[in-house]
């Protein structure tokens, strides 16, 4: 069998990442309710990882149906898992200069009134400087919001950023 029609492969541009939003509808035998998950991962041979977890868990394979974005397995007992995974798109570039945010670490979240008032439409990425180009002042801290992301305490930052997260005037 070939399986040349369902081979792809993804390609972006620096700044957009594609992941994968996988669903995962398990029935285990004699039982009348589906449990349903869905989890993001990075990559295609991240899903192909767990799936193959999952299967040295369970019993015997009695039938398998593959198809170019979902997998059901049938096991002997009687149960069976299915798999579905849709790709999504994560685009980090600033809608102004284009510079990656993520690789500049300019990843935070600012009140909707001040993101409104930047990017009226709400979407994008804007790094530091772009975002205050178009406000025509400096962020300082009351800007930010107290998601998880602005928390001093997590990962790397551009030194302006810290700058703005910390000034209080
Ligand atoms: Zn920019």
């Amino acid at each position: 069998m070939s399986n040349d029609s369902a081979s792809f492969e993804v390609r972006t541009e620096p700044g957009v990442q594609i992941k994968w939003v996988v669903t995962v509808s398990d029935r285990p035998a004699g039982a009348d309710e589906t449990v349903t998950t869905k989890r993001l991962v990075e990559s295609l041979h991240e899903v192909e990882r767990s799936i193959e977890k999952t299967l040295c868990d369970r019993g015997r394979i009695s039938r398998t149906v593959y198809r170019a974005n979902s997998r059901d397995v049938h096991f002997a007992d009687g149960s069976v898992i299915e798999w579905n995974w849709q790709p999504t798109t994560f685009d980090w570039r600033c809608l102004d200069c284009g510079v990656d945010t993520d690789a500049i670490d300019e990843y935070y979240m600012v009140h909707d009134q001040v993101w409104l008032q930047a990017a009226p439409d709400g979407k994008g990425q804007l790094c530091i400087g772009c975002l205050e180009a178009r406000l025509g002042r400096t962020l300082s801290a009351t800007d930010f919001t107290d998601a998880e992301v602005n928390n001093p305490g997590l990962g790397a930052r551009s030194v302006r950023l810290v700058d703005r997260l910390n000034r209080t005037e």
